[in-house]
């Protein structure tokens, strides 16, 4: 469902979608929490306050401002703790669209009299595809690095893609559609080597697998709430102590002067507090999601549909991707649909489109299965009843039309 372009007809057909998935009486299953995860109660709670009462602006010198103001300090010391950053390298954005956006044009414009030639990878998100797209229009040029079968982006293709007018690699931790981790830490040393910023896109990662930017040693890394059971519509991009972006909005001195407007007070809040719980509850969670992913794995083995699983190994915990062969991925999303259970093709702006992603097409899944690819995304308060019932269902949708 993508509500974003503002049409009536693309609203009504995404609000139909929402009343039915709520109305038929079923038990709901929710299995696509790589494309968004529900509020945590607790981080609801923590930004109620500053929705109804404390609605003072952070930036007043008045007494209502205060509260809001140490409420937005205290949510950037929490959200640097817990990727190993100091809080003046946290700013707040609107999400991850904004992080990519503002990392690439940012770097690229800034820097632009060191080179003007940048370096990513063919199964990023388009929040950091159409950026490069849009530098292109500029005079930029674009390295888009091919991966392997398993999405994996090799170093020696980084190595020898390297120039000496690149000033930015951007690959991102963990693809959206396949779950793959990336040797990050691998990847940012080559850039490093040859003197031009990293960036990855985290927003898949952060608060589901442990995350230390220093460790991983990137300039820049942007996140989400909405992906680790924070609000909509707000998260942040880590800028390493010394890089400089050009700023793109202009206005107000918020945020250290680098980015424009006044804060979402709430949805910071908010989102300190879901990424505090989701690493506090990482380890159970992870193994919690391992063990549902097996299960469900293991129950459409046993029942005989012929699938391939994609993605590496190394991959975001809960994230299922499988090309079924000769099936219509679309076809499976809509039966299951009806069925009760909310499930994605792929990146959740594309899941209205027929055509095969990116993503797909990048690692080189074989035309029998690609068109049946689907995206499970389990999230923590999926059950072993709910990953038995999707199995049973995929099978039923698959089976009679097979046999
Ligand atoms: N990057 C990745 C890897 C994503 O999965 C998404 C969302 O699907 C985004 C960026 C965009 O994030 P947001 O929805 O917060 O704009």
């Amino acid at each position: 469902m993508c509500l974003g372009n503002g049409t009536s007809q693309t609203f009504s057909i995404g609000y139909d979608s929402f009343l039915s998935f709520l109305g038929n009486g079923m038990n709901k299953i929710y299995a696509d929490h790589a494309a968004t995860t529900p509020l945590d109660e607790d981080a609801y709670q923590a930004m109620e306050p500053y929705l109804r009462y404390e609605y003072g602006n952070p930036s007043s010198a008045h007494s209502l401002g205060r509260l809001p103001q140490k409420a937005i300090t205290e949510s950037r010391e929490m959200i640097a703790a817990c990727i190993g950053a100091e809080a003046d390298e946290i700013v707040f954005t609107s999400g991850g669209t904004e992080s990519d956006n503002w990392a690439i044009k940012g770097v690229a414009l800034k820097y632009q009299n060191r080179g003007r030639h940048l370096i990513t990878s063919a199964i990023e998100h388009h929040a950091v595809l159409h950026s490069c797209d849009f530098l292109g229009n500029l005079g930029f040029e674009t390295t888009i690095l091919p991966v392997d079968t398993e999405g994996v982006v090799h170093q020696s293709v980084l190595e020898n893609s390297l120039r000496r007018d690149t000033i930015l690699v951007s690959v991102m931790l963990a693809n959206n559609e396949i779950g793959t981790v990336q040797d990050v830490a691998g990847l940012s040393q080559v850039a490093r080597a040859s003197r031009c910023l990293f960036h990855t896109d985290a927003v898949q990662v952060v608060g589901h697998l442990p995350v230390d930017v220093k460790t991983l040693g990137c300039d820049l890394l942007s996140a989400s709430a909405h992906k680790f059971n924070g609000p909509k519509g707000v998260g942040f991009l880590y800028i390493r102590r010394g890089v400089e972006l050009w700023n793109w909005l202009s206005g107000g001195g918020q945020e250290g002067r680098r980015r424009a407007g006044t804060e979402n007070v709430a949805g910071i809040v908010g989102m300190a507090v879901a990424l505090r719980k989701n690493i506090a509850m990482m380890n159970e969670t992870l193994i919690h999601l391992n063990r549902l992913s097996a299960l469900l794995l293991e129950r459409l083995t046993n029942s005989g549909v012929d699938y391939r699983m994609n993605g590496a190994k190394e991959r975001v915990p809960g994230n299922v991707s499988l090309s079924i062969r000769g099936m219509d991925g679309e076809q499976i999303l809509h039966r299951l649909d009806l069925r009760g259970i909310a499930i994605s093709t792929g990146s959740a702006c594309n899941s209205r489109h027929t055509e095969l992603s990116h993503v797909v097409r990048a690692i080189g899944v074989p035309a029998e299965y690609a068109h049946g690819t689907i995206r499970i995304s389990l999230g923590r308060s999926n059950t072993e009843e709910e990953v038995i019932r999707i199995a049973d269902e995929i099978r039923k949708i698959v089976r009679p039309i097979r046999d």
